[in-house]
């Protein structure tokens, strides 16, 4: 904020209120004291010109494209790093059975009563049965492993729109508002 200052030459000196107390020289060459807050606020007020009042550096479209873009880019990173957590705690390898541990249990067998063998073939067939429904595990995580491959894909290409439209934004010119 600033005041005007009169001068003895008829002029008025504009004193920002930091300058108040300091010595400011008028165009004429005075040096004239700016008096202290208080009474430097009873002065008149310096009306600043206004310079022509500026448009808005971005056009109402450039404001959509650029929100829009935000909002696209954010959801697919959160999407590509949830899918990304998910495809990595797949298991798409073959179990594989180690031979001594199978040699272990044959040799388990071996030891066994024939009532043992009886119990353990029971609790196994109760239990298990001789074979799964359905595919091995590993199968069905190949299989859930290409689909999130396929989402990650998809939300990538998401992402680089939503990059796109940001760019865009920045990139578009505002239309020059036409002479009337
Ligand atoms: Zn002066």
């Amino acid at each position: 904020m600033q005041y005007l200052l009169p001068c003895e030459c008829g002029r008025r000196v504009p004193v920002a209120t930091s300058q108040a107390g300091e010595t400011v020289v008028c165009e004429c060459g005075r040096s004239l004291t700016a008096p202290k807050l208080r009474e430097l606020r009873q002065l008149e007020p310096h009306a600043v010109k206004e310079t022509a009042p500026r448009r808005p550096v971005w056009s109402f479209r450039q404001g959509v494209m650029f929100v829009a873009g935000i909002v696209v880019l954010l959801i697919s990173i959160v999407t590509l790093v949830i899918t990304g957590m998910q495809r990595s705690s797949l298991y798409t390898e073959k179990p594989e059975f180690h031979p001594e541990f199978i040699e272990q249990q044959l040799a388990q067998i071996d030891r066994n009563s024939p009532v043992e063998n009886l119990e353990l073939w029971r609790h196994e067939i109760l239990e298990h049965g001789l074979t799964r429904p359905g595919d091995p595990g590993y199968l069905l995580h190949r299989r859930a492993k290409r689909a999130l491959t396929i989402r990650l894909i998809v939300f990538g290409v998401i992402a680089a729109a939503g990059a796109g439209l940001i760019a865009g934004a920045f990139l578009v010119r505002p239309r020059e508002p036409r002479p009337a």
